[in-house]
Protein backbone atom coordinates (compact mmCIF):
# COMPACT_ATOMS: atom_id res chain seq x y z
CA UNK A 1 0.00 0.00 0.00
CA UNK A 2 1.21 3.24 -0.81
CA UNK A 3 0.26 6.37 1.38
CA UNK A 4 0.37 9.90 1.91
CA UNK A 5 -0.82 11.24 4.89
CA UNK A 6 -1.39 15.01 5.76
CA UNK A 7 -3.07 17.31 7.88
CA UNK A 8 -1.87 20.68 9.60
CA UNK A 9 1.04 20.50 12.22
CA UNK A 10 -0.28 18.70 15.44
CA UNK A 11 -2.95 16.95 13.45
CA UNK A 12 -1.51 13.72 15.09
CA UNK A 13 0.29 12.08 11.46
CA UNK A 14 3.40 11.14 13.51
CA UNK A 15 1.39 9.43 16.07
CA UNK A 16 -1.13 7.96 13.34
CA UNK A 17 1.92 6.84 11.15
CA UNK A 18 3.81 5.03 13.66
CA UNK A 19 0.53 2.80 14.13
CA UNK A 20 -0.10 2.65 10.55
CA UNK A 21 3.56 1.67 9.41
CA UNK A 22 3.55 -1.15 11.81
CA UNK A 23 0.24 -2.28 11.24
CA UNK A 24 0.51 -2.44 7.77
CA UNK A 25 4.16 -2.87 7.16
CA UNK A 26 5.48 -0.57 5.66
CA UNK A 27 8.13 1.96 5.97
CA UNK A 28 7.28 5.68 7.42
CA UNK A 29 8.88 8.06 5.19
CA UNK A 30 8.95 11.37 7.35
CA UNK A 31 10.53 13.83 5.95
CA UNK A 32 10.34 16.19 9.21
CA UNK A 33 12.43 13.17 10.67
CA UNK A 34 14.47 13.03 8.25
CA UNK A 35 15.46 16.42 8.39
CA UNK A 36 15.85 16.44 12.31
CA UNK A 37 18.21 13.42 12.00
CA UNK A 38 20.22 14.93 9.48
CA UNK A 39 20.06 18.32 12.11
CA UNK A 40 20.89 16.08 15.14
CA UNK A 41 24.12 14.66 13.00
CA UNK A 42 25.17 18.08 11.71
CA UNK A 43 25.20 17.15 7.71
CA UNK A 44 24.76 20.06 5.70
CA UNK A 45 21.43 18.81 4.40
CA UNK A 46 20.37 19.28 8.41
CA UNK A 47 22.03 22.99 8.87
CA UNK A 48 20.13 23.81 5.65
CA UNK A 49 16.89 22.47 7.10
CA UNK A 50 17.42 24.26 10.49
CA UNK A 51 17.78 28.01 8.85
CA UNK A 52 13.93 27.36 7.51
CA UNK A 53 12.77 24.70 10.25
CA UNK A 54 13.53 27.22 12.96
CA UNK A 55 11.29 30.15 11.67
CA UNK A 56 8.09 27.74 10.41
CA UNK A 57 9.22 27.84 6.91
CA UNK A 58 9.15 25.32 4.77
CA UNK A 59 12.29 23.91 2.96
CA UNK A 60 12.65 24.56 -0.58
CA UNK A 61 10.80 22.16 -3.04
CA UNK A 62 13.79 21.05 -4.76
CA UNK A 63 15.75 20.13 -1.48
CA UNK A 64 12.89 17.89 -0.48
CA UNK A 65 12.02 16.26 -3.55
CA UNK A 66 15.31 15.13 -3.99
CA UNK A 67 15.51 13.35 -0.55
CA UNK A 68 12.15 11.39 -1.09
CA UNK A 69 13.17 10.76 -4.32
CA UNK A 70 16.05 9.16 -2.60
CA UNK A 71 14.41 7.08 0.16
CA UNK A 72 11.61 5.68 -2.44
CA UNK A 73 14.80 4.55 -4.38
CA UNK A 74 15.61 2.36 -1.32
CA UNK A 75 14.81 -1.27 -0.98
CA UNK A 76 12.30 -1.52 1.71
CA UNK A 77 9.89 0.71 -0.03
CA UNK A 78 9.12 -1.43 -2.51
CA UNK A 79 6.54 -3.18 -0.51
CA UNK A 80 4.84 0.07 -0.05
CA UNK A 81 5.71 2.99 2.19
CA UNK A 82 3.89 5.64 4.57
CA UNK A 83 4.69 9.49 3.26
CA UNK A 84 4.02 11.79 6.65
CA UNK A 85 4.29 15.35 5.81
CA UNK A 86 5.09 15.07 2.48
CA UNK A 87 4.38 16.26 -0.46
CA UNK A 88 3.58 19.69 1.23
CA UNK A 89 2.89 22.15 -1.53
CA UNK A 90 1.40 21.30 -5.44
CA UNK A 91 4.61 21.32 -6.77
CA UNK A 92 5.58 18.82 -4.31
CA UNK A 93 2.50 16.87 -5.01
CA UNK A 94 3.38 17.24 -9.21
CA UNK A 95 6.73 16.47 -8.67
CA UNK A 96 5.75 12.92 -6.30
CA UNK A 97 3.55 11.78 -9.65
CA UNK A 98 6.35 12.63 -11.82
CA UNK A 99 9.20 10.68 -9.61
CA UNK A 100 6.72 7.66 -9.06
CA UNK A 101 5.43 7.39 -12.79
CA UNK A 102 9.01 7.10 -13.72
CA UNK A 103 8.94 4.13 -11.00
CA UNK A 104 5.90 2.79 -12.44
CA UNK A 105 3.78 3.23 -9.30
CA UNK A 106 1.31 5.72 -7.92
CA UNK A 107 -0.33 6.65 -4.59
CA UNK A 108 -3.21 4.35 -3.36
CA UNK A 109 -4.39 6.78 -1.00
CA UNK A 110 -4.22 10.67 0.76
CA UNK A 111 -5.10 10.08 4.63
CA UNK A 112 -6.78 14.02 5.64
CA UNK A 113 -6.56 14.66 9.33
CA UNK A 114 -9.09 17.64 9.84
CA UNK A 115 -8.21 19.13 13.44
CA UNK A 116 -9.76 22.67 14.46
CA UNK A 117 -7.03 25.18 14.63
CA UNK A 118 -7.36 25.98 18.65
CA UNK A 119 -6.77 22.24 19.08
CA UNK A 120 -3.50 22.47 16.98
CA UNK A 121 -1.75 24.75 19.03
CA UNK A 122 -2.38 22.74 21.94
CA UNK A 123 -1.02 19.77 20.90
CA UNK A 124 1.66 20.87 19.15
CA UNK A 125 3.00 23.08 22.38
CA UNK A 126 2.39 20.10 24.81
CA UNK A 127 3.99 17.94 22.16
CA UNK A 128 7.35 16.52 23.82
CA UNK A 129 9.84 13.80 21.41
CA UNK A 130 12.78 11.45 22.85
CA UNK A 131 15.94 12.87 21.86
CA UNK A 132 17.18 9.55 21.45
CA UNK A 133 14.35 7.71 19.29
CA UNK A 134 12.22 10.38 18.28
CA UNK A 135 9.06 8.80 19.56
CA UNK A 136 6.03 11.47 20.57
CA UNK A 137 4.28 12.27 23.57
CA UNK A 138 1.92 14.75 24.57
CA UNK A 139 2.30 16.26 27.96
CA UNK A 140 -1.93 15.45 28.78
CA UNK A 141 -2.75 13.48 26.10
CA UNK A 142 -0.16 10.96 26.03
CA UNK A 143 2.26 11.16 28.65
CA UNK A 144 5.02 8.46 29.58
CA UNK A 145 4.83 6.19 32.48
CA UNK A 146 7.92 8.07 33.97
CA UNK A 147 8.09 11.62 33.49
CA UNK A 148 10.38 12.95 30.79
CA UNK A 149 11.67 9.89 30.15
CA UNK A 150 10.68 7.54 26.66
CA UNK A 151 8.54 4.67 27.77
CA UNK A 152 10.41 2.74 24.70
CA UNK A 153 13.90 3.77 25.26
CA UNK A 154 14.28 5.52 28.37
CA UNK A 155 15.78 8.59 26.48
CA UNK A 156 15.04 12.18 27.44
CA UNK A 157 12.10 14.02 26.05
CA UNK A 158 12.38 17.15 24.97
CA UNK A 159 10.16 20.17 23.28
CA UNK A 160 10.83 20.31 19.60
CA UNK A 161 12.33 23.83 18.98
CA UNK A 162 9.55 24.60 16.34
CA UNK A 163 6.66 23.78 18.96
CA UNK A 164 7.38 27.24 20.67
CA UNK A 165 3.63 29.03 19.98
CA UNK A 166 4.82 31.97 18.24
CA UNK A 167 6.37 29.21 15.68
CA UNK A 168 3.40 27.00 16.05
CA UNK A 169 1.09 29.61 14.71
CA UNK A 170 3.14 30.75 11.63
CA UNK A 171 3.54 26.76 10.75
CA UNK A 172 0.01 26.76 10.62
CA UNK A 173 -0.14 29.86 8.76
CA UNK A 174 2.36 27.96 6.31
CA UNK A 175 -0.01 25.04 6.10
CA UNK A 176 -3.19 27.27 5.38
CA UNK A 177 -1.57 28.93 2.22
CA UNK A 178 0.77 26.24 1.00
CA UNK A 179 -0.57 22.68 1.97
CA UNK A 180 -4.36 22.85 2.54
CA UNK A 181 -4.47 23.14 -1.43
CA UNK A 182 -3.37 19.81 -1.95
CA UNK A 183 -6.72 18.79 -0.31
CA UNK A 184 -8.56 19.50 -3.27
CA UNK A 185 -5.55 18.13 -5.17
CA UNK A 186 -5.90 14.62 -3.99
CA UNK A 187 -9.66 14.68 -4.10
CA UNK A 188 -9.85 15.83 -7.07
CA UNK A 189 -8.05 12.41 -8.26
CA UNK A 190 -10.18 10.42 -5.85
CA UNK A 191 -7.78 9.43 -3.34
CA UNK A 192 -8.37 11.89 -0.24
CA UNK A 193 -9.94 10.41 2.94
CA UNK A 194 -10.75 12.29 5.79
CA UNK A 195 -11.02 11.61 9.23
CA UNK A 196 -12.28 13.92 11.72
CA UNK A 197 -9.08 14.24 14.08
CA UNK A 198 -10.51 16.12 16.99
CA UNK A 199 -10.82 12.67 18.82
CA UNK A 200 -8.77 10.84 20.74
CA UNK A 201 -5.66 8.36 19.39
CA UNK A 202 -7.14 5.35 19.73
CA UNK A 203 -10.39 6.81 18.08
CA UNK A 204 -8.30 8.38 15.34
CA UNK A 205 -6.30 5.38 14.53
CA UNK A 206 -9.45 3.26 14.80
CA UNK A 207 -11.15 5.40 12.07
CA UNK A 208 -7.81 4.95 9.82
CA UNK A 209 -7.69 1.18 9.91
CA UNK A 210 -11.46 1.24 9.55
CA UNK A 211 -10.93 3.07 5.95
CA UNK A 212 -8.01 1.42 4.58
CA UNK A 213 -9.23 -2.14 5.79
CA UNK A 214 -12.33 -1.22 3.54
CA UNK A 215 -10.46 -0.18 0.61
CA UNK A 216 -7.63 -2.95 0.67
P1 LIG B 1 1.94 15.89 13.55
O1 LIG B 1 2.89 14.78 13.15
O2 LIG B 1 0.72 15.95 12.69
O3 LIG B 1 2.61 17.23 13.68
P2 LIG B 1 1.87 14.48 16.14
O4 LIG B 1 1.47 13.10 15.76
O5 LIG B 1 3.28 14.69 16.53
O6 LIG B 1 1.40 15.54 15.00
O7 LIG B 1 0.88 14.95 17.31
C1 LIG B 1 1.02 16.24 17.91
C2 LIG B 1 0.83 16.12 19.42
O8 LIG B 1 -0.54 15.80 19.70
C3 LIG B 1 1.66 15.01 20.06
O9 LIG B 1 2.06 15.47 21.34
C4 LIG B 1 0.69 13.82 20.17
O10 LIG B 1 0.99 12.99 21.28
C5 LIG B 1 -0.66 14.53 20.36
N1 LIG B 1 -1.78 13.88 19.68
C6 LIG B 1 -1.77 13.27 18.47
N2 LIG B 1 -3.02 12.82 18.15
C7 LIG B 1 -3.82 13.17 19.19
C8 LIG B 1 -5.22 13.01 19.47
N3 LIG B 1 -6.04 12.41 18.59
N4 LIG B 1 -5.70 13.52 20.63
C9 LIG B 1 -4.89 14.15 21.50
N5 LIG B 1 -3.56 14.34 21.31
C10 LIG B 1 -3.04 13.85 20.18
P1 LIG C 1 7.16 18.05 10.54
O1 LIG C 1 8.02 17.14 11.35
O2 LIG C 1 6.44 17.34 9.45
O3 LIG C 1 6.27 18.90 11.41
O4 LIG C 1 8.17 19.05 9.79
C1 LIG C 1 8.99 19.94 10.52
C2 LIG C 1 9.56 20.99 9.58
O5 LIG C 1 10.40 20.37 8.58
C3 LIG C 1 8.54 21.81 8.78
O6 LIG C 1 8.00 22.88 9.51
C4 LIG C 1 9.41 22.27 7.60
O7 LIG C 1 10.28 23.34 7.98
C5 LIG C 1 10.30 21.04 7.34
N1 LIG C 1 9.64 20.14 6.37
C6 LIG C 1 9.22 18.86 6.60
N2 LIG C 1 8.66 18.34 5.50
C7 LIG C 1 8.71 19.31 4.54
C8 LIG C 1 8.25 19.39 3.20
N3 LIG C 1 7.62 18.37 2.60
N4 LIG C 1 8.47 20.55 2.53
C9 LIG C 1 9.11 21.58 3.10
N5 LIG C 1 9.54 21.58 4.37
C10 LIG C 1 9.34 20.45 5.09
Amino acid sequence: MRLVIMGPPGAGKGTQSAMIAQRFSIPHVSTGDIFRKNLKEGTPLGMKAKEYMSKGLLVPDETVVAIVKDRLDEKDCKKGFLLDGFPRTVAQAVALDGVLTDMDMSIDHVLNIDVPKEVLIERAVGRRVCKACGATYHVMYNSPSREGLCDSCGGALIQREDDREETVVKRIEVYLEQTKPLIDYYSEKGLLISMDGGQGIKEVGDQIVKALEKRQ
